[in-house]
């Protein structure tokens, strides 16, 4: 099944307790499609870099198999920049800076033959932003999913919520789910939110895994414990096209199907983490993917006897 994620291309500055990075290729929606061009083979993108953003990367996009006809090129503009600093936790961080550039004022152009995609991601972006965006297509695609942040719920609440009305799916991490319900227990804070709309939802909880809420149905899928995190930056929009793309790949959203696909999202952040930016999951096997959703499977199985 064909999947379209919009969201941002950036450049990101980075700084971890183990090094920094002067700009590096970033943004939601690298992460989010090249996590999953390890699944589905129909990957569209669509978003806005300018003249500055490297040619060789949106070729290395296109041998991922990532269809980048809905990526416009600002030829006079300049890329959208994030420059984030971690805490020792490495679980929490800062925005130092945010330059919007070509995303001030953007409005995704959704190509015609992107229309009929059946999964849609929207990453993380302005609220309104996302909200025109799904209202461009002349019929909504089958499973929608939503990513934000906890930015836009300071400044944008009621955008947020009116588009949060319309999807089916929303990934936040446990701050964030607080925030928007008013509730500390997050199963309460799933009740809450899910009756703002979503049919699903992923609260992410970073190191400690993430918890799947369906009706009234829970499923919880650890982190893999990492000897070494190098740069958590990615990790949620990674998670999130490894899920959109499992999803997209099997073109089935039943809750058991779902359980699966954040395991294979899970799987795809915890090599994100291993190295700087897009560097890890630029360069996976299917095999070590395989390898890894096993390490997953192992560590949460067990029997009673
Ligand atoms: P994550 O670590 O999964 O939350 O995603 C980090 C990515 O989000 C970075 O590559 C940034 O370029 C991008 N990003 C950060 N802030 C924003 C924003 N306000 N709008 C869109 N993308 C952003």
């Amino acid at each position: 099944m064909s999947l379209l994620t919009v969201g941002s291309v950036a450049f990101d500055k980075l700084e971890t307790p183990f090094g920094k990075t002067d700009k590096i290729i970033g943004g939601a929606a690298t992460y989010i499609t090249l996590a999953a061009s390890y699944f589905t083979k129909e990957n569209n993108l669509v978003g806005i870099v300018g003249g500055d953003f490297p040619k060789e990367m949106i070729k290395s996009l296109n041998d991922h198999g990532v269809d980048t006809e809905g990526l416009e090129v600002d030829e006079n503009g300049k890329t959208f920049f994030w420059w984030g600093r971690y805490h020792n936790d490495m679980n929490s961080r800062d925005t130092i800076e945010t330059q919007l550039n070509v995303l001030d004022g953007y409005e995704p152009v959704i190509p015609e033959k992107y229309q009929d995609c059946e999964f849609l991601m929207l990453g993380n972006m302005v609220p309104a932003v996302q909200h025109a965006t799904l209202k461009k297509f002349h019929n909504r695609p089958k499973f929608v999913i939503l990513d934000t942040m906890n930015l836009w719920m300071d400044v944008s609440m009621d955008d947020l919520k009116a588009v949060i009305a319309e999807i089916d799916c929303l990934t936040i991490n446990d701050s964030e789910a607080r925030q928007l319900s008013g509730e500390y227990s997050l199963r309460k804070a799933a009740k809450v939110i899910m009756k703002m709309g979503p049919s699903t939802l992923i609260i992410k909880k970073g190191e400690h895994g993430a918890l799947l809420f369906q009706e009234d149905k829970i499923f919880f899928c650890p982190a893999l414990p990492l000897e070494d995190v190098f740069d958590p930056t990615g990790a949620g929009d990674t998670f999130a096209g490894g899920f959109v793309g499992y999803l997209a790949k099997t073109n089935d959203t039943s809750f058991d199907n779902m359980k699966r696909a954040i395991i294979f999202g899970s799987a795809m952040a915890s090599f994100c983490v291993e190295k700087f930016g897009t560097e890890r999951i630029q360069n996976l096997t299917a095999e070590e993917i395989d390898n890894r959703v096993m390490e997953f499977v192992q560590l949460a199985s067990f029997e009673l006897s």
